[in-house]
Order: structure tokens, then C-alpha cells, then sequence
């Protein structure tokens, strides 16, 4: 699941954008000018922003600028301009890649994509989330509890992650079956409840019993810090 901050001014391309990223598993943020973007780099926490260069109250590349002045934050720029000395002071001002308009969101999710690959490598490991005695490393693909890995399939994996970056917010099946098994339309719920079951299995616990995963019947699931943790562990708000 990768988080897209998408800043784009014009309506239309930033609805498409958002669909179109969203049936391939990102977790899209909008907003249409740089003030915005500024502020949701650091409320919004994303992966990875996806700028477009023509905005109403900045330019592009002084939003790069005052982004790169205090975060690595992977940015692909994108421009209509199909100037290449353009191109190359933004990659020189730190953008990390660009596309040049009219582009397909497959297209911008590959090079998104590869961006974060290329980061992920050299990124120090401080990308961890940990809720109460659960320590989950995206990066390594592992989830502990109290030190001992889980031994988590790849679906259990991305659902427990899922629900661990948003600890104490209800996430529906909808929203787990759009970003685990990038079915944005629906799927079976079953699918959801099944990957569930197992993985309270493996966190020791039971639908019945809970300790990490409480449904919400007829909304969703949250993962919260047990009731026996430390309080001093629990994500504040
Ligand atoms: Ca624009």
C-alpha cells in the first residue's frame, strides 16, 4: 500500500488520477495548490507526491524547493511543459523523477513505483509502525510480537499493515479489499473475514476474545493497542 499525495489544480485530472491510482493499490491524498501540499506533506505523511508544475498560488518548483529544504519525500514532477532544460533544474533541484501531460496513471504508478524502490534501498530503517508490543518493518516485510515474528503470508502481511498505520480508526472491508487485494470495486467481504481469522490466529487471539483486531459490525476493523499494554505505548491523537 503506497500512499500518493497528488497535487494537481485542475478537477478534472485530479479525479481521474485519484481512480485511476486507486485501482492500483495506492492510497491517494489530493489537493489543488502548493499551500496545501506544503501542509499535507507533514499531516498526510505520503510516500510519495506526485506534483503537478502549474499551480495556481505557486510554481511547482518552488514547492520542490521548500519541500526538499526539510524532507526526502519522493517527488515525480509532472509537467506540461515538454522542456527538457525545465526537466533537468527540476531533477537538479531534487525532484527524483517526471512525467510530461497527457499521462496514463499506470504510467505514473510504474514510476512511482520505481522511485521507491530506489529509495527504499539507501532509506534507514526508521519506517517501522509499532503498536504496543507489535512491530511491523515494511521495508524488511516482517511483523513481530513481543520480539517474535509472526510468520505472516503476504495478504496477512499487507492487511496487518493496513490496519496498523491507521491504529485506532476503523478501516472498512472495502477500503482493505481496495488496498491489500487492489479490488477497489468490491470483492467478497468472505475474502476479508477469512485473512482476519487467521491472522488473530497468529496474533493469539480471537474474534470472540480480542486484543489488537475489533470489528465494528456493519463498518469495519480497527487495530487498537490492547487493553493490558503499557498506556504509555498508545498512539496519542
Ligand atoms: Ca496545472
Amino acid at each position: 500500500m503506497t500512499r500518493i499525495l497528488l497535487v494537481e489544480d485542475d478537477a478534472a485530472i485530479r479525479a481521474s488520477l485519484t481512480r485511476g491510482l486507486t485501482a492500483h493499490g495506492a492510497v491517494v491524498s489530493s489537493v489543488a495548490t502548493a499551500v496545501e501540499a506544503i501542509k499535507a506533506v507533514g499531516s498526510e505523511l505520503p510516500d510519495a507526491m506526485l506534483l503537478d508544475l502549474g499551480l495556481p498560488d505557486l510554481d511547482g518548483a518552488d514547492v520542490l524547493t521548500m519541500i526538499r529544504a526539510s524532507s526526502d519525500l519522493p517527488v515525480v514532477i509532472a509537467t506540461a511543459r515538454d522542456d527538457e532544460r525545465e526537466i533537468v533544474r527540476l531533477l537538479d533541484a531534487g525532484a527524483d523523477d517526471y512525467l510530461v501531460k497527457p499521462f496514463a496513471a499506470a504510467q505514473a504508478m510504474a514510476r512511482i513505483r520505481a522511485v521507491l524502490r530506489r529509495t527504499a534501498s539507501s532509506a534507514p530503517a526508521d519506517r517501522r509502525v509499532v503498536v504496543a508490543g507489535l512491530v511491523i518493518d515494511p521495508v524488511a516485510r516482517t511483523a513481530a510480537l513481543h520480539g517474535s515474528d509472526l510468520g505472516l503470508n503476504r495478504k496477512e502481511f499487507d492487511l496487518l499493515l493496513a490496519l496498523a498505520t491507521r491504529a485506532g480508526q476503523v478501516v472498512t472491508k472495502r477500503e482493505l479489499l481496495a488496498e491489500v487485494w487492489q479490488q477497489p470495486w468490491g470483492g467478497a467481504d468472505r475474502t476479508v473475514d477469512v485473512h482476519l481469522s487467521w491472522l488473530r490466529r497468529k496474533l493469539g487471539e480471537t474474534a470472540a476474545t480480542p486484543r489488537f483486531l475489533h470489528s465494528v459490525r456493519g463498518v469495519g476493523v480497527k487495530l487498537v493497542p490492547p487493553d493490558d499494554s503499557p498506556a504509555d505505548s498508545r498512539p496519542t491523537s
